[in-house]
């Protein structure tokens, strides 16, 4: 069993704290390796070195810190399936979702790539006669990242390459259930040829947030997680006078209308639901019918595909679904069906018996789907983070746009149609932050922005794309007046004294 470290001022750096938490390979239910959890001493240590290595990092052209992350691309390009395995041992999703996401992050490398012309600033000549006018955007400082287990690589990566782009250094703090793949990437930014120092993984659990939250040197917090958390960092952090923005928990409704295209609309049901166990915070866990033969058409193509689903070991290329991230995590999931169950919504296909012959220690979950589902239930009402797909009906679009909107959650929402009036009315509406037409999972490309509105996300910036720009620089503006000088025959002070 491997014992993992911290990454700090750029090497390996093993945990002193004394203790640990075990990481799991889920589809097994092994302890595969074991992590440190960090001290607040540990924490200091790389904030400190973080703080040192700072000044000369902002003070680097961002063309050179541009072909650092050039770099940086390419070696996570020739490592792409490395990554995806180290994902999957840990996090349990299958091999291909894992190289999907992978994937999605080193677009914001791409992305970052791109920094000499984001940090480009603004400029009025003459604001007044003779008075120019400037805005440049400089670094925050030490930045952290706070990231949840479900995508190990894709979440550190909104962050941290942007982070870093801007001048700044960071610290990322990944999920202590994943934590290996962390660690990889710190090595290959490094050998991209990264100062060390500018980007540290200290692994740990809620005392190492906790110490960082507190720690006078951070100044940024980016934080992605479950809602309660990120409330609780979001006041926690602006506390302590730190810039933050905390995403968190979804329930995103997909809206089905009566002139969707059915067959179509069933196959994007199924990715988005049921893809990397339903673990997405953008997966669809609702689906709203309008009108009675819209629920009745989609339950029956829905049921045969979700008991047919292949779930299996994410590292076999056979599965379609993995397991789900721990023991815990399983018995809570299941316990939201049985709650569903006894509080009388329809559960048309049951996936809590499923064994797998050879996993049988593994935290498998076949996929469930529920009809006649109503807003006053628990399962309707609470994100459940799993394979586990809710059809409400409602008979018409302003009823199903008003749950939309009258959820706790704003992450994404999505309307299936082929009627444009319909399609905009509805987007324009939405107080949701992301939103899809046919489109079942509408996350942003890396140069735009991905967030969510109402307790999906606190704080005022979204992530990556030009609103991460803004997150991790500070704006400076700069009004210059110049008095008359050689030109009008004005002496050098040296030469006025001769
Ligand atoms: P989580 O909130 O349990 O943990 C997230 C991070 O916070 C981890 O690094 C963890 O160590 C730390 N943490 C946990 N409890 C803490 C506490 N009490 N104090 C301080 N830090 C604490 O989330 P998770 O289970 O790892 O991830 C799943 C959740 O993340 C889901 O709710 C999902 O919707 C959400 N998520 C949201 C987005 C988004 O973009 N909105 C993206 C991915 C995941």
């Amino acid at each position: 069993m491997d014992e993992l470290h911290h990454f700090i001022a750029g090497k390996r750096v093993m945990g002193t704290s004394g203790r640990f938490a075990d990481v799991h390979n889920p589809a097994t239910g092994e302890v595969i390796a074991r992590t440190p959890l960090a001290s607040e001493a540990e924490v200091a240590r790389s904030v400190d070195a973080a703080k040192a290595a700072l000044p000369a990092w902002a003070e680097t052209p961002p063309l050179r810190r541009a072909r650092v992350l050039f770099k940086f691309k390419e070696l996570l390009e020739a490592n792409l399936d490395k990554l995806a395995k180290v994902v999957t041992a840990e996090h349990g999703k299958t091999l291909e979702d894992s190289r999907g996401s992978c994937a999605r992050g080193i677009e914001v490398v791409e992305f970052a790539c791109g920094v000499p012309h984001l940090l480009k600033g603004e400029f009025t000549q003459g604001v007044a006669t003779g008075v120019d006018s400037w805005s440049v955007r400089q670094p925050v400082g030490v930045c952290a990242g706070i990231t949840p287990f479900n995508f190990p690589v894709m979440v550190p990566m909104w962050m941290f390459p942007i982070a870093i782009a801007c001048g700044n250094s960071f610290i990322l703090k990944p999920s202590e259930r994943d934590p290996s793949v962390s660690l990889l990437l710190a090595e290959l930014f490094h050998a991209a040829g990264l100062p060390a120092g500018i980007f540290n993984v200290v692994n740990g659990d809620k005392d190492a947030v906790g110490a960082l939250l507190r720690n006078r040197d951070v100044r940024a917090v980016s934080f992605v997680g479950s809602t309660p958390v990120a409330e609780q960092i979001y006041h926690l952090g602006s506390a302590n006078n730190k810039r933050v923005q905390a995403l968190g928990g979804a329930k995103n409704h997909i809206v089905v209308m009566p002139d969707a295209a059915m067959e179509q609309t069933t196959d994007a049901l199924m990715a988005a639901a049921y893809g990397s166990a339903g673990e997405r915070c953008m997966a669809a866990s609702v689906v709203v019918a309008v009108g009675d033969k819209v629920g009745d058409a989609l339950v029956e193509r829905l049921a045969p595909r979700v008991r047919g689903l292949k779930v299996g070991p994410g590292m076999d290329p056979g599965s379609e679904m993995g397991p789900l991230i721990s023991r815990q995590h399983l018995e809570r999931v299941k316990a939201y069906v049985q709650k569903g169950v006894e509080e009388g919504a329809e559960l048309v296909v049951d996936g809590r018996s499923l064994r797998l012959q050879g996993y049988e220690k593994g935290y498998f979950l076949g996929g469930c789907l529920f009809d006649r589902v109503t807003p006053a239930m628990t399962i309707y009402k609470e994100e459940i983070f799993g394979p586990v797909l809710s059809v409400v009906r409602v008979q018409d679009l302003e009823s199903a746009a008003k749950l939309v909107n009258e959820h706790e959650f704003g992450n994404g929402t999505a309307i299936f149609t082929r009627d444009g009036d319909a399609a905009r009315e509805f987007s324009h509406q939405a107080q949701i932050g992301m939103v899809g037409v046919n489109v079942p999972v509408p996350v942003p490309m890396a140069f735009h922005s991905f967030g969510g509105w109402k307790r999906s996300l606190f704080g005022d910036h979204h992530m990556h794309g030009l609103e991460g720009v803004r997150f991790f620089t500070k704006m400076k503006t700069i009004t210059t007046r110049w008095p008359e000088g050689l030109r009008r025959g004005v002496k050098p002070p040296t030469l006025a004294a001769e």
